[in-house]
């Protein structure tokens, strides 16, 4: 091989492409299938019209090789499920009577049937439909769907390579069917699992496939020796196949490490890998193992997961650097671009010239063609787009939005004092006990009551121009009115406003923070047809005015008991956003979490007393690879102390998570010195509060009683007899009595009566004690 004729063969390629399309198509079609206004066929069109736009929109741009299989209705690995003919039991039926319906039924469940359980792709904020495998799993290929997408794409006078989940990746996300002991590895159903593959790779053959791509995004994570081997005996089991397209064995979301050598001796005639800078130990792993001679590299050097401008000379330098180390180099986003939203260029909001820093999807495949073209051709050939984007990332580096001078001092001169409160738990514990004279087992909730249609109205409304500010604020003071006299009837002990005036969690921050920006037409598939709009944390965060101070003073002027204020904590915050990459993210934590310290200060100044400052994110951002955690954990327990430790010893400071099992955060979650957490805890019998107990957690805690995630209203007895199981793990004068979660996504009537037996338990309960 020679670097001139590794250059000269360079081509841009993409791993998959948003789904969705421009306006939303594929989740208005689906939603229509399911609620029966829109037929199995009309879905079909639409869907196939879809995949032919993003194809046309890569072709033209420039991409030499368009994905196919990348394509949903609802989720990849619920796809590969059905390729490789694992379908539960319990959904068999519903699948042999209609195929399509049957999909629907793993992916959501039916009246009667269970769906598969949904869990976080890597750490992404898509979420995938986990496979359910057991000893008795029998794998048949139903290679139907990767073919004809393939025969479709080839129809049109493309070429294409099909991309599939690779079959470690698929057992290693697979978990044990209902009824398999826990300790049953879907990794030991490898031999069985490969020839499926083996058939569905030759149909692929058949119809056309030169190159397939098998992801094994699972091989960036620690992985064990005998996970490692397994890996080795899939790809020589699979690479000595004879009939077969050429494969391409594709990783992304950070570094191989000791995966790499692995895959580098596969039999395999390419490999895809991640040179990001999260991933840049890639570089001289695969420097180190003398590079892929005979093979074929894709470099994965544009970000598929952030939403700005690729660095173009420098990946071209990394590039130039992997000319030496594969017979053929080719230009990638480092993973699908799934995980962006479509087209920059569609919104118009944004500042002209901010908007030159951003670059989705579309932006994204320019990028690569432009390296690819560089690279085969020289960069004389690309001197433009090189010239503009200079001129792009210097007016970034210099504009007073990424660089505001007031709030770069601040966040200099933070010191470890500002993100330490004093005195010890202890104490404050104390004086909170003094200041708040809350019975035993005190009840309160977690912020949100239900968001009806007359509120989501009314914002619309407002929006719209047919209501004024100041009639959506009387709305929004009436809906207050209404929790505040609610809780108080029912007897809650610490009230909430409500959250009414929120349309998210965290947007409601990021619209009134400078440095965030919000987008029109951001949409980034979340699950299913569930997309959201990740604000964009774009410059130097301020917050230029107290953003829920009066709402929380409005409630309490109508109470004589303590209302909590409410804020999302910093690390959701940037979990549930775009991220800078123009700065260690340390940095933008500090700077969000000096504007939201700012706003549990006049929370205080304003007569709160206990303040909640929610942290849902901080367990799901948690670094793919252990050795990277405690960075993580660290720069998180930094910023949410920095949020909160500048209040008075007196003043209660709350946190909230909404999941069930933290046994390896539990440490980051003391480390907090919050004074309080509330935990989901109803659906698996309060494991949470063993879990703190078993720490030796200090702190007072709330483990939920109340699953907000149905409409069920749990009887007073029950509340009870969990209340009474928490009492085991947490002594009474610690344990909090709350739901698992804010109420937003709930009815008013189930509401009430929920809260009301929750009320109740916790008096029965105190009498015992
Ligand atoms: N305070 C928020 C609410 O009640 C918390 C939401 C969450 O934890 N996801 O809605
Ligand atoms: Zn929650």
């Amino acid at each position: 091989m020679t670097t001139k004729s590794a250059a000269a063969a360079a081509r841009a390629t993409v791993y998959g492409y948003p789904r969705q399309g421009r306006h939303r198509e594929l989740k208005k079609a689906v939603e229509g299938y399911w609620k029966g206004g829109v037929t199995a066929d009309a879905l079909r069109a639409t869907a196939a019209g879809l995949r032919r736009e993003n194809w046309r929109q890569l072709a033209e741009a420039g991409i030499h090789e368009v994905p196919t299989g990348d394509f949903s209705y609802y989720d990849h690995v619920l796809d590969t499920t059905v390729m490789v003919g694992a379908i539960p039991a319990r959904h068999r039926e519903a699948v042999a009577a209609g195929p399509l319906d049957g999909y629907f039924a793993m992916a959501r469940g039916t009246q009667d049937v269970a769906p598969l359980e949904m869990t976080k792709w890597f750490d992404t904020n898509y979420h995938y439909l986990v496979p359910e495998l057991g000893p008795d799993t029998v794998f048949t290929a139903d290679p139907a769907k990767q073919v004809a997408e393939l025969t479709e794409a080839l129809a049109l006078g493309l070429t294409a390579r099909p991309v599939l989940v690779g079959p470690v990746t698929y057992l290693l996300l697979a978990k044990p069917a209902p009824g398999v002991a826990a300790g049953f590895e879907p990794l030991t159903l490898l031999d069985r699992l490969l020839p499926v593959y083996a058939e569905v790779l030759a149909d692929l053959r058949a119809a056309g496939a030169e190159w397939v791509q098998l992801d094994e995004p699972a091989l960036v994570q620690d992985r064990t020796p005998a996970e490692l081997n397994a890996a080795a005996r899939a790809y020589r089991g699979l690479g000595a196949l004879t009939d077969r397209p050429r494969l391409l064995v594709a990783s992304y979301f950070g570094r191989l490490g000791e995966a790499l050598p692995v895959l580098a001796k596969a039999p395999v005639e390419g490999l895809a890998l991640d040179f990001t800078e999260a991933a840049a130990a890639n570089l001289d792993a695969l420097a180190a193992v003398g590079g892929l001679p005979g093979k074929r590299l894709v470099a994965g050097v544009v970000n598929g997961r952030n939403v700005w401008v690729n660095d173009l000379e420098n990946s071209l330098a990394t590039l130039g650097t992997l000319l030496g180390l594969a017979d053929r180099v080719d230009v990638s986003a480092s993973c699908s671009l799934l995980h962006v939203p479509l087209d920059a260029a569609l919104e118009r909001d944004i500042d002209p010239q901010i908007l030159r820093w951003l670059a989705f999807a579309r932006q994204k495949t320019r990028e690569t063609v432009t390296l690819a073209k560089g690279l085969a051709q020289g960069t004389d050939t690309i001197a433009a787009e090189l010239a503009a984007n200079r001129a792009d990332l210097a007016s970034r580096a210099g504009s007073p939005l990424t660089r505001d001078p007031a709030v770069r001092a601040r966040t200099t001169a933070v010191t470890d004092a500002d993100a330490r409160r004093t005195p010890s738990y202890t104490e404050r514990a104390a004086a909170q006990r003094a200041h708040l004279g809350l019975p035993p087992l005190p009840t309160t909730t977690i912020g949100s009551f239900p968001q009806t249609d007359e509120l989501r109205a009314a914002r619309a409304a407002l929006r719209g121009g047919r209501l004024d500010t100041a009639g959506y604020e009387e709305r929004v003071k009436a809906e207050i009115q209404e929790v505040i006299s609610f809780q108080e009837k029912a007897g809650l002990d610490v009230l909430v406003h409500g959250e009414p005036e929120r349309n998210d969690m965290v947007q409601y921050f990021a619209e009134q923070l400078t440095g965030y920006l919000a987008t029109r037409h951001g949409w980034v598939q979340s699950y299913g047809t569930r997309y959201v709009r990740p604000p964009v944390l774009a410059g130097d965060i301020s917050r230029p005015a107290p953003m829920t101070v009066r709402w929380t003073r409005y409630a309490q002027s109508l109470t004589g008991r303590p209302v909590k204020g409410m804020l999302t904590g910093p690390v959701t915050m940037l979990a549930w956003s775009f991220v800078r990459d123009d700065q260690p993210l340390g940095d933008t934590a500090r700077q969000v979490a000096l504007a939201l310290r700012d706003e549990v200060n006049d929370l205080e100044a304003a007569g709160t007393a206990v303040i909640q400052v929610d942290e849902p994110a901080l367990r799901e951002t948690l670094p793919l690879r252990a050795a990277d955690r405690a960075a993580y954990l660290a720069r998180a327990t930094e910023a949410f102390r920095l949020t909160t430790a500048g209040v008075r010893p007196d003043t209660q400071i709350h946190t909230h998570m909404c999941y069930a099992e933290f046994g390896d955060v539990v440490q980051a979650i003391d480390d907090l010195d919050a004074d309080v957490i509330s935990l989901e805890a109803a659906r698996s019998h309060m494991q949470v509060a063993r879990e703190l107990a078993a720490h030796g957690y200090p702190r007072e805690a709330g483990p939920g009683v109340y699953d907000i995630h149905s409409p069920r209203v749990p009887s007073p007895e029950e509340a009870a007899g969990l209340l009474r199981t928490g009492l085991l793990a947490i002594p009474a004068e610690r344990l909090w009595v709350n739901p698992d979660c804010g109420l937003k996504t709930r009815g008013w009537p189930e509401t009430r009566a929920s809260l009301e037996n929750l009320v109740a338990a916790a008096r029965t309960v105190r009498e015992e004690l």
